[in-house]
C-alpha cells in the first residue's frame, strides 16, 4: 500500500498586501512597426480605380476565354486542350470547380488574382510599399504595373541576381 502523502495546505486568508505602486499606467509602448507612410487615401482611391478598371477588364477577358473552351451547350470544354475536357455526369459542382481550377490556371485568372490582392493592400493601406525594401513604390510604376510589389531598384536587382 502506497502512503498518501496528506499535505494540507494552509489556507491563508490574508490579503497580499497591494503594492503601493500604482500599475494602473499602461505602458504606452505603441507598436513602432517602420514608420514608412504610405500612399495617401486620394493617391489609393485613384489606383484602386486603375485596378478596378483592369479587373473588369480581365474578367471579361476570362469570360471569353471560358467560351472559348466551353461548349456552352455540353457543358464541355472544347478545343486542344483536351486534359480539360470532362463529361457532365450529374456533377454540376465538380465541372464548377474545374472550371475554377481552369481560370486561375490561366494567365488571366492569375493576373485576376495579383489584382485581388493589390486591392488587399489599398484596404490594409499596404498598398505601393516594397515587399524587399519597405521604401514606396514610384507612382508612375505603380500608374503602369499596378500589381507591383517591388520598388523598381528590388525588382532590377532581383532579375539581373537571378
Ligand atoms: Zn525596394
Amino acid at each position: 500500500m502506497a502512503k498518501r502523502a496528506t499535505n494540507k495546505q494552509k489556507t491563508q486568508t490574508k490579503k497580499t498586501p497591494v503594492k503601493s505602486a500604482d500599475r494602473s499606467k499602461k505602458k504606452t509602448a505603441a507598436p513602432k512597426k517602420a514608420s514608412i507612410k504610405g500612399f495617401s487615401r486620394k493617391d489609393l482611391d485613384h489606383f484602386k480605380s486603375i485596378i478596378l478598371e483592369q479587373k473588369k477588364e480581365i474578367m471579361e477577358e476570362i469570360a471569353t476565354l471560358r467560351e472559348s473552351i466551353m461548349d456552352t451547350s455540353t457543358g464541355e470544354y472544347t478545343g486542344e486542350n483536351s486534359s480539360y475536357s470532362i463529361h457532365m455526369a450529374d456533377q454540376g459542382g465538380e465541372q464548377m470547380d474545374r472550371e475554377i481550377t481552369f481560370m486561375f490556371a490561366s494567365r488571366e485568372g492569375k493576373y485576376l488574382r495579383y489584382l485581388e490582392d493589390a486591392l488587399q493592400r489599398i484596404e490594409n493601406n499596404e498598398y505601393g510599399v516594397c515587399r524587399d525594401c519597405g521604401k514606396l513604390i514610384d507612382k508612375e510604376r505603380l500608374e503602369a504595373v499596378p500589381v507591383a510589389q517591388q520598388c523598381f531598384d528590388c525588382k532590377t536587382k532581383q532579375s539581373k541576381s537571378k
